[in-house]
């Protein structure tokens, strides 16, 4: 198959007008020049016309089980008040409201042209009841502050998925796993482990979350430096979410002496450094810096805009960690605290707040950069030979600035390729064939 463009938006150097890919299985065999691709490549044409073809977005951090909970919790006086209200939310749901909830989130991110999403559950038993129509990564999320016999279930659960698709693929034949083939291409689930934020997951947890990634390569996320509270928490022992977390039982004794990035870097083995990917880090001080700085230990870096204007944090440090050679992608966080699942949205968000950053600097963040933390950056965030036919493309008639156009876009892509299936919204594509 090949398909035509007007313009095909690489991410892998300069856009390519008048440009086409061609595509065999759902890999992507040979991208150039419409005349070239068609002289080296035998195939269905597909012309797409006025558009712009870029590589499918890929989500770097969401919770899509509260994909119902959109509009429920308006922004709360204190981070620690917005976790009762939802948890007070939470309360009210059951297994097949998350299931509804997920199913729903995941409709509406295919819509917005996501191809890849790294999704945290809380409900991990769930996810053989789904059936992802997009390439996902499931992170088990383990909170331990109340149950712990809770998250050494998901711990568990975890490694035996993970052992199970292991003996499947050398039943198959093959040396490693392949994370690679979604769900839909008949793939197995891929997973990861999410011990949920220094508050909620003790140090134990975090480093028994550690040893099974190392020993079965998974990656590993959490929540890290989100809110003023959770500094005030561990450098000061003060602060409504302090109060509220002592109120609820939780041992304080790692309060008062240590920020959160401090405390957060006393975990990492550098083995598994580069599988975390670490959501929000807007709240970090001139030491922190300083550690950083020094230490030169990298993980991936998820920033949430949308979610972080609904709750008001300090600014992100986007140039800061930039300089240090941090990899920065975008994440929509969940609809608790968010009002759609548009990656095209974080990015104007984004835009806003740094209005400095380059616009192609900008769409890397939700393609190539993710990618690369999800360890995945030959396959998936590029359009190159080699890579995955992951798709899609936005009406673009030529004039001004491709990536300005693309960062603007609002509404339901056009057109995608997912999974060696076309999915279109406009009527007037053109189809040739020869
Ligand atoms: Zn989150």
């Amino acid at each position: 198959m090949i398909i035509r463009v007007r313009t095909v938006v690489t991410m892998d150097g300069p856009p390519i007008e008048n440009g086409a890919v061609a595509i065999s299985g759902n890999r992507i065999v040979d991208v150039g020049k419409f005349d070239e691709v068609k002289t080296r490549n035998a195939g269905e044409i597909i012309d797409l016309g006025e558009q712009a073809l870029l590589p499918g977005l890929i989500n770097a951090h969401c919770h899509l089980d509260y994909t119902c909970l959109r509009g429920k919790i308006p922004p709360q006086k204190s981070f620690a008040d917005w976790i009762r209200a939802i948890n007070a939310e939470k309360a009210k749901l059951l297994s097949k409201d998350y299931l509804a909830s997920i199913d729903k989130g995941f409709a509406e991110a295919k819509r917005f042209g996501t191809t890849t999403i790294a999704n945290l559950t809380a409900y991990p038993e769930l996810i053989s009841q789904i059936r992802a129509p997009i390439r996902t990564w499931w992170f088990g999320e383990l909170i331990d502050v109340r149950s712990p016999e809770r998250a050494s279930e998901i711990l568990d659960l975890v490694r035996y998925q993970t052992d199970s698709l292991r003996r499947a693929v050398e039943s198959l034949g093959n040396a490693q796993p392949q994370p690679i083939l979604s769900e839909a291409e008949g793939g197995a689930p891929n997973w990861g482990l999410a011990p949920h934020a220094l508050f909620t997951a003790s140090k134990d947890l975090y480093h028994r979350c550690e040893e099974v990634a190392l020993r079965k390569n998974l990656l590993l996320t959490t929540h890290l430096a989100e809110s003023c509270e959770e500094m005030e928490m561990f450098r000061d022992a003060s602060g409504p979410l302090y109060e509220f977390l002592k109120s609820i039982g939780r041992p304080m004794e790692d309060c008062g002496k240590q920020t959160p990035l401090e405390l957060f870097l006393g975990v990492p083995d550098d083995r598994v450094l580069s599988n975390w990917i670490v959501a929000h880090l807007n709240e970090l001080t001139e030491t922190d810096f300083e550690l950083l700085e020094r230490s030169k230990r990298r993980f991936h870096v998820v920033h949430s805009p949308r979610s972080h204007d609904y709750f008001g944090h300090s600014r992100f440090p986007f140039e800061r960690l930039r300089s240090l050679g941090f990899n920065i992608c975008l994440g929509t966080d969940s609809l608790a605290s968010n009002e759609s699942l548009s990656l095209f949205a974080e990015m104007r968000t984004f835009q806003r707040s740094k209005p400095g950053i380059s616009r192609d600097a900008i769409l890397e963040m939700v393609t190539v950069n993710p990618a690369i933390a999800l360890h995945q950056k030959d396959v998936l965030g590029r359009i190159r030979p080699g890579s995955r036919a992951d798709l899609i493309s936005i009406p673009w008639n030529g004039s001004g600035n491709v990536f300005d156009e693309i960062i603007a876009f609002d509404g339901s892509v056009d057109w995608m390729l997912l999974n060696r299936k076309e999915n279109r919204n406009t009527s007037d594509t053109a189809k040739l064939s020869r």
